[in-house]
């Protein structure tokens, strides 16, 4: 019976390795940032998935990356710079910021005159959690600073109503099967919280399966992906693509019959993808360089996640997916939280009440 290796071995990994064991598929989630000598055993048949964009080069990592069953192959590095990315979604004609690549010659008031007064630019690779980022502003005339020049694209900033991505797999035979569309709440960058399904949402289902079909049709990918959008209006401009299991897909976990990380196996290894049945409305709550609080396993609706990672600020170290059986339960909940979580959660929370108001 093939194995399933993922590149890296983070909480992804940890996620994708639980969820093959009711399969009875053997996922091994592989350290590739500490150096090592060590060659895996890997088989003919065994199948090779990875849990992020990019990873150092090293013997195994090589191993893997170049094993005949490395699944999209291709794709991670082209997904991975922000160049290739941006001029994927342009060639397809999906709806994206816009965008140019910062060169040599890219002068800053060219780019004011075509993007306005405030400019993102983002490192063309190894952006995360919104670091690489750097915002031009023209009120405080703001020059491009060197080291960003050949390393980053420059975007519009978007004034956007709100960010919701979609999160869908395609099998081998190009069958595509998406979640319903999620809500999303990011601060500095980083996602605070999630939300879905949302009936206010569902008019924009069509449209973003239209748009990551296409995409997903055209690398001719296997497996889930997630796709960031902004929402402006009634239009969806992508931000970013994951080919990968997604953080804003983690609420599957306690609100489907079948999660992301189930979806990703099944397409890897050629297993039937039935449209996941949704349970429960569920929001899910990111834990961010925090403590562990024992209190949140009181909460009667509360699914904890702890990623077992040194805390660090800023760092993921665990989710809270709580699911929504009725409003009550989740104010109580929230309310709850309210009280136990620091002052950088107030905003995500109320943000949360608020969509229920
Ligand atoms: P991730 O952890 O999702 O991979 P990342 O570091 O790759 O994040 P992005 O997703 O590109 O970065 O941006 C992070 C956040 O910054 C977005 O979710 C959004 O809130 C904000 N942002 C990004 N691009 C723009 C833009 N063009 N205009 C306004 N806000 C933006
Ligand atoms: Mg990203
Ligand atoms: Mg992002």
């Amino acid at each position: 019976k093939p194995k399933v290796w993922v590149l890296g071995n983070g909480q992804l990994g940890a996620m994708l390795t639980h969820a093959g064991e009711p399969l009875a598929i053997e996922v091994n989630a592989v350290d590739i940032m500490t150096p090592t000598d060590d060659i895996l055993p890997l088989a003919p048949h065994d199948i090779i998935t990875a849990e992020r964009e990019q990873w150092p080069e090293s013997a195994l990592s090589l191993q893997l990356s170049s094993h005949p069953h490395f699944v999209n192959g291709p794709v991670f590095s082209r997904l991975a710079d922000r160049f290739s990315q941006k001029s994927l979604l342009d060639q397809l004609s999906v709806p994206t910021a816009p965008w140019t690549l910062v060169d040599d010659n890219t002068q800053v008031d060219t780019l004011y005159q075509h993007y306005g007064p405030r400019v993102l630019m983002k490192r063309r690779t190894g952006g995360y959690d919104g670091k690489g980022q750097h915002w031009l502003k023209q009120a405080e005339a703001e020059d491009i600073p060197n080291d960003w020049r050949n390393l980053a694209i420059a975007e519009q900033a978007i004034n956007f109503d709100e960010e919701v991505s979609l999160v869908g797999v395609r099998t081998r035979e190009g069958e595509c099967v998406f979640y319903p569309l999620t809500l999303n709440l990011h601060q500095d960058g980083i996602l605070m919280a999630s939300i879905s399904p949302l009936a206010r949402l569902s008019p924009l289902q069509a449209q973003a399966e239209a748009m990551l079909s296409a995409i997903m049709h055209e690398l001719e990918y296997v497996g889930v992906m997630a796709m960031e959008c902004f929402r402006v209006g009634d239009e969806l401009l992508v931000n970013e693509l994951a080919p990968r299991v997604h953080n804003s897909g983690h609420w599957t976990q306690a609100g489907t019959h079948m999660d992301q990380f189930q979806l990703h196996l099944r397409a890897l290894c050629g297993i039937a993808i039935p449209q996941p049945q949704v349970n429960f409305q569920c929001v899910m709550v990111n834990l961010i360089g925090i403590d562990n609080d024992p209190r949140w396993l009181s909460l009667p609706n509360a699914e904890l996640y702890w990623y077992n990672k040194e805390v660090r600020p800023g760092r993921k170290v665990g989710h809270l997916n709580l699911s929504v059986p009725n409003q009550t339960v989740l104010n109580q909940s929230i309310a709850a939280l309210q009280t136990w979580m620091p002052i950088q959660y107030q905003a995500p929370l109320a943000w949360i009440l608020a969509e229920y108001a």
